[in-house]
């Protein structure tokens, strides 16, 4: 957040509780602080009891000072969620055997940790113009997409661009995947920006 000066933050979508998709929550305490509030935090009810759990001393009337404030709302995948003026759409994808979810704003879709989707779900993705989507190396993976499920998958959603993220190190090098993929489709990087309409 240091790196890519982030000054202000609305809200954090979270997409499952895994611990690498969690663990920068204590991070959220500068941002408590310079906007003089409670962070809000989607989640499912499941994801939330989890939080609730893992970042106890950040709950309850005994919270630790100094935690970091977390204002949980608890989401249903085919409840949209209202942030401001801007409407997002949940989308339930399989994690191997665990429901994640993913998020649609406008024409732009983050779909992380997905294995499979169901055409039900699949159907709010449909017109996405820019997409990321997660693909782990070049070998199949139980609970992840590799580089081949990915590019069927984008070529089935066809957006305009994909952006592929949580790759491992053995994906290999930019200079060496680039070269190998499909116009419109790139490795996402640290950093990267993206203006949702
Ligand atoms: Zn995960
Ligand atoms: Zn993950």
């Amino acid at each position: 957040m240091l790196r890519a000066d982030v000054s202000s933050l609305d809200a954090i979508l979270i997409t499952h509780e895994h611990n690498d998709h969690v663990a920068g929550m204590d991070d959220v305490r500068p941002f408590n602080f310079f906007q003089r509030r409670d962070m809000p935090v989607y989640a499912t009810v499941r994801v939330a009891a989890e939080l609730r759990r893992r970042f106890a001393y950040a709950f309850g009337p005994d919270a630790y000072p100094g935690a970091p404030r977390l204002l949980l709302q608890e989401i249903q995948k085919d409840t949209p969620i209202q942030i401001g003026s801007t409407s997002i759409v949940p989308i339930e994808v399989m994690h191997g055997s665990l429901p994640v979810l993913g998020f649609r704003v406008g024409s732009f879709t983050y779909l992380t940790d997905v294995k499979t989707i169901s055409e039900a779900e699949l159907e709010k993705v449909m017109g996405t113009e820019i997409l990321i989507i997660n693909a782990l190396y070049h070998t199949p993976h139980p609970t992840h997409l590799h580089l081949e499920g990915a590019l069927e998958l984008i070529e089935r959603i066809g957006p305009r661009k994909a952006y592929l993220t949580h790759i491992a190190h053995s994906m290999g090098r930019r200079c060496d995947v680039s070269p190998a993929l499909p116009p419109g489709v790139e490795l996402g990087w640290d950093g990267l920006e993206i203006v949702v309409d």
